[in-house]
């Protein structure tokens, strides 16, 4: 059974800070979310907007610089590298270069079964998992014989290996035509329909036919939020921020508004407005 209030990923304030020769770069500033078992979510966001930092952190590849990061109820900053390790065999990662998940010497069905041995699943069918993507005719292929896009769908495929808790996948359908991206999503939203808790990046707008809920992410600070096909909300941090979409911002040219609070409402005006 699945509870669908538990939640497997959670982060407050999440920083992620890259530090390099020529400085430093804020790729997120302050993140809040969280992730629910038994349903997809979809990040959105430019590129540059901090999606693969906040997915790799999700998926336990990488460690925040600052805030709270808790996953299937760990906390990360009190966990190991051992801890991480045995994490990670329960989340499902597909990076957005989608090679960086397979074996470069195995051919697909090796691939497949070498995952159920290190995901300790009993039984596994390499063409029943090939099949969900398309690519049955491809079990003996090794992955420099394969396009792009079938390493993606490859990628996919092995993501759903005995039904992890987690899966991340970030950008899954960025090199699939349309046939195969849409058999690439109904496998990961099979997989939150099976109970995991799935968190998908794009920019391809079929993604968001099956989401439950899609995120919208800006310079690295959640700025939007829907729930399934109802109301867009903005997103509050905890000191009170919110971040104006870009037809709203375009009001304010000064950097300041006038904001007065109502029974029913809150609401920001240029200064100087009558209103
Ligand atoms: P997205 O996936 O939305 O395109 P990223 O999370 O990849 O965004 O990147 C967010 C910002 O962080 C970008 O400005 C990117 O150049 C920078 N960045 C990402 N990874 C690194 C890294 N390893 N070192 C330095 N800067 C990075
Ligand atoms: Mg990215």
């Amino acid at each position: 059974m699945v509870r669908s209030d538990e939640i497997r990923a959670a982060g407050t304030d999440l920083v992620k800070v890259y530090t390099s020769a020529t400085g430093e770069m804020h790729a997120l500033r302050g993140v809040n979310v969280s992730f629910r078992a038994g349903s997809l979510a979809v990040v959105m966001g430019p590129s540059g907007s901090g999606k693969s930092s906040l997915l790799n952190l999700l998926a336990a590849r990488d460690v925040p610089s600052a805030g709270s990061l808790r996953l299937l109820g760990r906390e990360v900053s009190a966990l190991g590298r051992g801890g991480l390790g045995r994490l990670r065999r329960h989340i499902s990662y597909v990076p957005q270069r989608a090679s960086r998940a397979l074996f470069p010497h195995l051919s697909a069905g090796a691939q497949i079964r070498q995952l159920a041995r290190l995901r300790r699943v009993r039984e596994v069918d390499p063409y029943a998992v090939l099949s969900r993507v398309g690519l049955e005719h491809r079990a003996s292929s090794r992955p420099a014989d394969a396009s792009g896009g079938e390493q993606q769908r490859l990628a996919v495929a092995l993501a759903l290996v005995g039904t992890p808790s987690l899966v991340v996948a970030d950008e899954p359908t960025s090199e699939l035509d349309h046939r195969s991206g849409d058999q690439a999503l109904a496998v990961l939203s099979e997989a939150a329909a099976a109970g995991s808790a799935v968190v998908v990046s794009t920019h391809d707008e079929r993604v968001l036919a099956v989401a439950d809920r899609v995120l919208q992410l800006r310079h690295g600070v959640l700025s939007g939020e829907r729930e399934g096909r109802g109301q867009a909300l903005a997103a509050i941090d905890p000191t009170g921020r919110v971040q104006l979409p870009p037809e709203a911002l375009e009001r304010f040219p000064t950097g300041r508004a006038l904001l007065t609070i109502e029974d029913d409402a809150v609401v920001l005006r240029p200064p100087g407005d009558a209103g």
